[in-house]
């Protein structure tokens, strides 16, 4: 792409977050430090729960809260086929086995019903996604778990700040975890955090990130007896005090990004209205969206080998845009393990092949989504020829 591209995601990082990360690196604690407790306080005050335990990744977080709740080989986690792969490799990481349910075709996310039908004996927790930030029965969900006793796990990584009937996503499960990626709406650079009111398996995470650590938050003490006495095998997936402090700014910032994000939102819904061939993304009025993503759907004519010379034409010309998400069960590994067992899952299917994520941040101009929108139809009229 130009250098005047419009690209798809970009970080919104003020002095604020400049000046708390350079005073970290002015201090001489650089790991395991106050800011990653202020973070941690801030985050699980700001979705209503008691313990925010910090990590170096949503993927890690995942993994642990799977690990702490002692489910692995033998057991069965259900979960979405329509989203990143992070959320079922934690799944395999634990050795247990995804259970790919398919996906309501309004919300993208898990169909209730499809999961209370897939639940067998092995079935050990729920993994839930808020696709694209939206939380649509993610009451139901919690529900069906509470009915089976399993644990409920949302992977809110895609929904920090937005709410559904009143409650916080990241506030349905057992545990929640999020993700502090570039292209989220609060970075960290990398990092991620578990959020969950249960004492104890808040304790075993901690431990857990800290390399099996009794106690796991003694860090500061090196060379005493704590720092040096592992209970269980643990993974160093610590975030960093600089990481933390970024995200304490951004946190700060969460309204106002939010805000910025819900402007471009409207601004594309008003822009893409008259636009027979798109689908634009369906709210329900009980959600107070978080904004991911802002995620189109081409109408059911439209092939999908169309869609991708759709989004190489808008890359073509300097609008970034991609294909969120191919169904994790037709990546090539899925392909591999599933082999005989591979699930049919229309839904999931059908809609992965017409989805198109547009450029979509806090800084996009009002005139730069005026030409994605422009762009994306001058590209859809002159792909009718290769409609079916
Ligand atoms: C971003 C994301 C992850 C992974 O988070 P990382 O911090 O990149 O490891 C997991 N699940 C979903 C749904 C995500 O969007």
């Amino acid at each position: 792409m130009a250098t005047d591209e419009i690209p798809l995601s970009r970080p919104d990082i003020t002095q604020l977050e400049i000046d708390l990360v350079t005073e970290v690196l002015r201090s001489d604690r650089l790991a395991l430090g106050p800011m990653i407790e202020k973070f941690e306080q801030l985050v699980a005050a700001k979705v209503q729960r008691e313990h925010g335990i910090a990590v170096n990744s949503g993927t890690s977080g995942l993994h642990l809260t799977l690990l702490a709740l002692g489910i692995g080989p033998g057991d069965e986690v259900i979960t979405t086929p329509f989203s990143f792969i992070a959320t079922s490799n934690a799944i395999l990481y634990v050795g247990a086995t995804p259970v790919f349910v398919d996906i309501d075709p309004t919300s993208l996310n898990m169909d209730p019903a499809k999961v209370e039908a897939a639940i067998t004996p092995r079935t050990k927790a729920i993994l839930a996604v808020e696709v694209f930030g939206n939380p649509a029965h993610m009451d139901t969900l919690a529900a069906i778990a509470g009915k089976h006793e399993i644990p409920f796990i949302e992977d809110c990584c895609e929904g920090l700040g937005g709410s559904y009937k009143g409650r916080p996503i990241g506030s349905f499960g057992r545990v929640g975890v999020f993700s502090f990626y570039p292209n989220k709406q609060v970075t960290t650079g990398e990092g991620g955090m578990i959020v969950t009111d249960d004492d104890r398996l808040a304790e075993i995470c901690r431990s857990l990130r800290n390399q099996g650590r009794g106690s796991g938050d003694v860090g500061w003490q090196h060379g005493t007896g704590a720092w040096l006495e592992h209970v269980r095998l643990g993974y160093n997936y610590r975030m960093s005090e600089m990481q933390a402090a970024l995200g304490v700014g951004q946190i700060m910032r969460l309204g106002e990004l939010m805000e910025a994000r819900e402007r471009v939102a409207q601004r594309y819904f008003q822009r893409l209205m008259g636009m027979s061939d798109i689908i634009v993304p369906t709210i329900s009025t009980d959600t107070r969206m978080s904004w991911f993503v802002y995620v189109v759907r081409l109408s059911a004519d439209y092939s999908g080998a169309e869609r991708d010379r759709i989004i190489n034409n808008l890359r073509n010309h300097d609008v970034g845009a991609a294909n969120y998400f191919p169904p994790i069960h037709h990546q090539p590994l899925y392909r591999r393990l599933l082999e005989n067992n591979m699930p049919h899952l229309p839904v999931c299917e059908s809609v992965s092949q017409r989805t198109i994520a547009l450029p979509f941040h806090t800084k996009l101009t009002d005139r730069e989504i005026d030409l994605v929108v422009q762009t994306l139809d001058v590209m859809m009229r002159r792909s009718e020829f290769g409609r079916r």
